[in-house]
């Protein structure tokens, strides 16, 4: 049968015969947004059934030639990761739990029959486009270089079935921080009518598609005035997740909720993380069932206490506000509360290199 990985090998350095210079890169790292510039260099891979992943290369950051009848382009045959580069005081770079993203990615791989690219070779990928564009990590406070693997059906081929060539890409962002003062509550509006995902579904898988299922509740949500959505699971019983986040919501009582992995929300590095801070801070940490009138009760009572939403881009982010049909509340003090504010700092104080990584967590780049 076809090999479906590769053994490592490097990833050949063709340098960009035109950079940016110093000045350009260094007027677009004292103006950071997020996801809006690119560093001078991509990594990438391709995979057909015959040769596995070769032509692994880091080159120019350029426009991608695509055949009208890629199988993306029509059928959505595509997978990606998002994580992120530190630069610690001493100026190293490192990245968080990659180990886990590739793992993710590999399962992702399998649910959308694309070929797995091996752990080593994801690392390995990132490790060659970082070092690459090293001077692209931003060391303001707060910054860091986003990372975006990517894999997609690039066989022109009109016929639904696996695609016979795909390629992998990683292309790199240096983003700013998400709350530039301090963070910042958001409102949610809690979707009930449309779903992001359903058992069997590839609601645990991070591909494109559950992306775009998501854009019109969430153009709905921002029509009323809301930030983000909150889904509900396909029995409209519990909650499951935001667009692009994990949801936990902190009792009075010392508990720590998150839903379960049911196989349609995505399992977060940030939420699995989460979990194992908050047990050591003494939390009842409970992955469960959430029931949706549970939260409604208790952020109503007050029996809730904190809600916040996680994932890599914001670290997380506290939920000030929730609404739904029939029902709008204020979550605590509508501000960000002790826990929130602990997880945040706790965690950005491992990833920054600021406290000691006693988890092992940190990959050297
Ligand atoms: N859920 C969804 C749907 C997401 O897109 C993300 C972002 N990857 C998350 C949760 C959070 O995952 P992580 O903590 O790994 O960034």
């Amino acid at each position: 049968t076809a090999p479906r990985t590769g053994s490592v090998e490097p990833f050949e350095v063709r340098p960009s015969s035109n950079p940016r210079t110093v000045a350009e890169r260094e007027a677009m790292l004292a103006a950071l947004g997020f996801g809006v510039d690119f560093t001078d260099h991509m990594a990438r891979a391709t995979w057909t059934p015959a040769d596995g992943w070769h032509e692994r290369r880091v080159e120019a950051y350029a426009p991608l030639l695509l055949d009208p009848a890629a199988a993306v382009l029509h059928y959505a045959q595509e997978i990606f990761e998002g994580m992120k580069a530190y630069a610690h005081p001493d100026g190293s770079v490192w990245t968080f739990r990659p180990e886990a993203n590739a793992a993710r990615f590999a399962r992702s791989a399998l649910r959308l029959a694309l070929p797995v690219l091996s752990q080593e070779d994801f690392l390995e990928s990132i490790r060659a486009l970082v070092n690459v564009d090293a001077e692209w990590v931003p060391t303001t406070p707060g910054s860091s270089l986003y990372l975006r693997p990517f894999m997609f059906a690039s066989e022109s081929f009109l016929g639904v079935r696996a695609a016979q060539r795909v390629d992998y890409l990683v292309i790199a962002s240096p983003v700013g921080p998400y709350f530039p003062s301090g963070i910042k509550p958001v409102s949610i509006w809690l979707t009930r009518d449309i779903k992001r995902a359903a058992p069997g579904g590839t609601g645990d898988a991070k591909c494109g598609g559950n992306y775009a299922a998501s854009l019109l509740p969430q153009a709905q949500a921002s029509e009323k005035g809301f930030d983000q959505i909150l889904f509900t699971d396909s029995t409209d019983s519990h909650l499951e997740e935001l667009g692009g986040m994990n949801v936990f919501v902190i009792g009075k009582d010392g508990t720590a909720s998150t839903p379960r992995l049911t196989g349609s929300i995505l399992e977060g590095v940030t939420r699995s993380s989460i979990i194992t801070l908050l047990s050591e801070r003494g939390f009842d940490v409970q992955e469960r069932d959430i029931p949706v009138e549970e939260l409604i009760e208790g952020v109503r009572s007050g029996e809730v206490t904190e809600v916040f939403a996680c994932g890599t881009a914001a670290v997380v982010t506290p939920i000030g506000r929730l609404a739904g049909e029939g029902f709008d509340l204020t979550v605590g003090e509508g501000e960000a509360g002790e826990t929130t504010q602990w997880v945040y700092q706790t965690l950005t104080d491992i990833q920054y290199g600021r406290a000691e990584d006693t988890h092992g967590w940190l990959t050297r780049l």
